[in-house]
């Protein structure tokens, strides 16, 4: 598991990349830009790992395109410290992004063996968020409140359980849509009062609903 300068070097490129596609918050730059997103992806394919592109990872499922993880870190507004819960932890590449930002994470993944190869690669290369195994749209009762919730698989409709887990002055940054989705950001302004914003289109997987599947 190497980084080397030649992989460095596309990282650089990738950063400058996602800057003129309109990411602006330094700490969400130099996040992507110290994560070896390689090392997130079979060895074969070390040339797609510095693209802007999501990429396949087995179970059927994908690492987000770097300019969409950034791009909703920005939306959440990390502070350090924040406590942060994910949903859909896939590769585990967003969940990386937010612990650059001093955030402690929170994720939850419903595929078993996605769970399971995550759970046991991010701590290797030195990402340690508390892992859940679960499904997300329950949230994390036992852990609320949090700062901020991400969504990273696109949701038929918002689920209220999400919503009441957060603090007022927090948000929840969500996919929303079948086909395509819509990015919202929903802020908790008061205990009982949600401003809803809208943040252009995006394709996701789907979050899916009921018990966890094995496959
Ligand atoms: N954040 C990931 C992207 C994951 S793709 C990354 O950075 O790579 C979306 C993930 O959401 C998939 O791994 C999928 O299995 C998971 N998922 C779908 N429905 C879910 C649910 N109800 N609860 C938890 N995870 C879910």
């Amino acid at each position: 598991m190497t980084d080397s300068y030649r992989h460095q070097g596309m990282r650089r490129r990738l950063v400058q990349e996602i800057q003129q596609k309109g990411i602006t918050q330094r700490e969400v730059l130099d996040a992507i830009g110290t994560i070896p997103r390689h090392l997130f992806l079979d060895s074969s394919f070390v040339e797609f790992a510095y693209q802007d592109k999501p990429f396949p990872i087995g179970s059927g499922q994908t690492i987000s395109q770097p300019y969409t993880v950034a791009f909703m870190a920005e939306l959440l507004s990390v502070e350090p410290g924040h406590k942060v819960l994910e949903i859909g932890t896939g590769s585990g590449y967003q969940a990386c992004v937010l612990l650059e930002l001093k955030a402690k994470v929170y994720t939850i993944e419903r595929q078993r063996q996605l769970f399971e190869r995550t759970k046991a690669f991010l701590p290797t290369i030195g990402y340690r968020p508390r892992f859940f195994y679960g499904d997300g749209y329950k949230g994390l009762p036992a852990f609320t409140p949090f700062d901020s919730i991400i969504v990273t698989a696109g949701a038929p409709e918002v689920p209220d359980a999400l919503l009441s887990q957060l603090k007022v002055g927090g948000c929840l940054v969500i996919p929303v849509g079948q086909e395509s989705q819509t990015m919202l950001r929903i802020i908790r302004t008061d205990t009982n009062a949600y401003k809803r914003e809208q943040h252009g289109a995006f394709r996701f997987v789907p979050l899916l609903k009921d018990k966890a599947n094995d496959l």
